[in-house]
């Protein structure tokens, strides 16, 4: 066992289940399409998957507010597959302005060729050291798009979310949101100013009373 864990944008793409086993997926996970049939057949070949209503755990905090949709397209090559994903799905979030709850849209695009981990036509194990890091196929020959989607979920996440580009913020003075016609009565008072406006007062006393 490494003595430290990996930090946290350091993540395997693809990492152990819960009890340490080698099993790279469980059957029915989200986002898992079987390729074997599409790997027997020429360059060129293609298989379409609709994504709909996908939920995974986006992980570092963050939460879905709409489940994932879209296609998934793969695509024989010669050496193995190649994917191509266009989802969408939308994060809950904070305006960084006036800190509302609002809803991010994302849109996600994969588009990366996948190794076999195994020979389709030996059953061998494929020596992957030489690629350490291009996506592979799982040892039942499947795409795996869940760990690729959370990262891009992760890369997508808006550093400063607004609820509307023109969101006013807060209010310095009563920390209530800035909406139109937001007014405390009076200009907040510069102390500069302090002496001119104590003298206007006088002046328009004797002509109201
Ligand atoms: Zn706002
Ligand atoms: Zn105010």
């Amino acid at each position: 066992m490494p003595p430290s864990k990996p930090r946290r944008r350091a993540r395997p793409r693809v990492a152990g289940d819960r009890d340490g086993r080698v099993s790279r997926s469980a059957p029915g996970a989200p986002l898992t399409y079987p390729a074997a049939r599409l790997l027997q057949e020429p360059p060129g070949s293609t298989r379409a998957h609709l994504v709909a209503g996908v939920t995974i755990d986006p992980g570092e905090g963050l939460r879905l507010a709409d489940p994932i949709e879209g296609r998934v397209e793969l695509m024989r090559t010669n050496r193995g597959l190649f994917v191509r994903a266009n989802l969408t799905t939308s994060l809950d979030a904070e305006c960084s302005r006036c800190l509302r709850e609002i809803e991010v849209p994302l849109e996600l695009k994969i588009a990366e060729e996948a190794l076999p981990s195994i020979d389709i036509a030996t059953g061998q194990p494929v020596d992957t050291s030489a690629e350490p890091d291009v996506m592979r196929l799982s040892d039942h020959h499947e795409v795996e798009l869940e760990v690729p989607v959370r990262e891009a979920i992760q890369l997508a996440e808006p550093i400063a979310p607004v609820c509307d580009q023109a969101c006013p913020g807060l209010c310095p003075e009563c920390g209530q949101r800035r909406d139109g016609g937001h007014s405390h009565g009076e200009e907040p008072i510069d102390p500069r100013l302090e002496a001119l406006r104590a003298f206007r007062r006088e002046e328009d006393e004797p002509g109201r009373a």
